[in-house]
């Protein structure tokens, strides 16, 4: 069978040469959803190198793994999988470019941009307001009429679900549009909110060196949780507006502050152990050529956290102006980079583990 990248034919030769290993099949949710096939199309290994969350255990426990002439590196092809299925699904086509140049550089950059031009959006709205809309009752709306921030942000929030939706719809696809129960997607959510297979097997995740430890896992799950909590507060606040009449700013002990507060250390503890762990994982564990994505990706949520928190300390002072356009011009580059960058990972896993819990319960009924 032929595969469509080098990365496709090398993880193709792994899964046999696994497959007649099996060593590591209580590793992880790999290695039992390969041992069901006997030859893998590019959508079984888009699936398989999806479902992995790059532990690293399967490196480390492996006989076969460099120096030996087998050159086995699971963790490190399937990364390389994983990082091209993204643009590979990426719609619409035009885009999947995209992927190879998100990084850093264009990451704070597109924040600066936005934000320079929610700042020049402000100066021709309210000139003068910039450095007093503290004093104002309506703060946020005395700098941007709430009619001008919903349209924006709604059209970048509508476009993010179409493009994201029509990737994972490929995605699927090419998966073979297994017919999946209620259950599998309940315990796909499981696996996902305890980040069940980041555990190597049970000691914890290889990141710098030989000793595994859970902080990977924990770096995750700020990120994560923390991520929930933002689009939690902004929900609700939302809901307050339209629903009870009652418009923003809140003070700080209402829900929507507490879970924004909340939300925003999250957002700023996990990037930061995401990105140091980033910087120090061991040189054979790495994505090449797709390390700016990841980056890119962390920088950003970084910048959404820790604006979204200044905004809350210091939104009754006359710096309110600036960190608003600054907060918004993260939040808007978030939305539109989110189907082209890493965030679409979780979409993905999360598929990919609900077709695994399909597979497992057919195996054992
Ligand atoms: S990674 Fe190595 S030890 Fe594990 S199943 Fe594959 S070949 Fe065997
Ligand atoms: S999840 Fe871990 S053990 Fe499983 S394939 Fe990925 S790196 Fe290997």
């Amino acid at each position: 069978m032929t595969h469509s990248s080098h990365a496709l034919t090398e993880a193709n030769r792994l899964m046999n040469v696994c497959n007649s290993c099996r060593y590591c099949e209580g590793l992880c949710a790999v290695f039992p959803a390969m041992e069901t096939k006997r030859a893998f199309t590019d959508g079984d290994l888009n699936h398989l190198a999806n479902l992995c969350h790059n532990c690293g255990a399967c490196y480390h426990d492996c006989q076969f793994s460099p120096p030996h002439e087998f050159n086995v590196n699971v963790p490190q092809t399937f990364a390389q999988v994983r990082a091209e299925s993204y643009a590979h699904y990426a719609w619409p086509a035009a885009a999947r470019p995209l992927f190879a140049r998100h990084g850093m550089a264009l990451a704070v950059g597109s924040v600066l941009a936005f934000a320079g031009f929610i700042l020049g959006f402000i100066a021709l709205n309210q000139p003068g307001a910039l450095f007093t809309a503290h004093l104002d009752s309506g703060r946020f709306y005395a700098l941007m009429p709430h009619n001008a921030m919903v349209t924006l942000f709604g059209l970048a929030f509508v476009w993010m679900v179409v493009a994201i939706t029509m990737g994972a719809r490929a995605f699927w696809r090419d998966a073979g549009a297994p017919a999946v129960a209620l259950g599998d997607y309940g315990h796909a959510a499981d696996d996902a909110a305890r980040l069940r297979y980041l555990d190597g097997g049970g000691p914890g995740c290889y990141n710098q060196d030989d000793a595994p430890t859970d902080r990977r896992r924990l770096w995750h799950h700020f990120t994560f949780y923390g991520f929930l909590l933002c689009l939690a507060s902004t929900s609700l606040a939302t809901f307050y507006h339209y629903l009870l009449g009652l418009p923003a700013p809140y003070s700080w002990w209402s829900l929507p502050p507490l879970l924004g507060i909340a939300g925003g250390v999250g957002l700023i503890i996990g990037p930061i152990g995401l990105l140091w762990a980033k910087l120090t994982r061991q040189e054979d564990l790495r994505t090449p050529g797709f390390q700016g994505m990841e980056y890119g990706f962390v920088a950003i949520l970084l910048l959404v956290g820790a604006s979204g928190l200044a905004l809350r300390l210091l939104g009754g002072t006359p710096l309110l102006g600036p960190l608003l356009a600054l907060h918004l011009g993260a939040v808007l580059t978030f939305f539109l980079s989110m189907p082209y960058g890493k965030f679409v990972h979780g979409f993905y896993r999360y598929l990919a583990l609900a077709r695994y819990a399909r597979d497992r319960r057919e195996m054992h009924p």
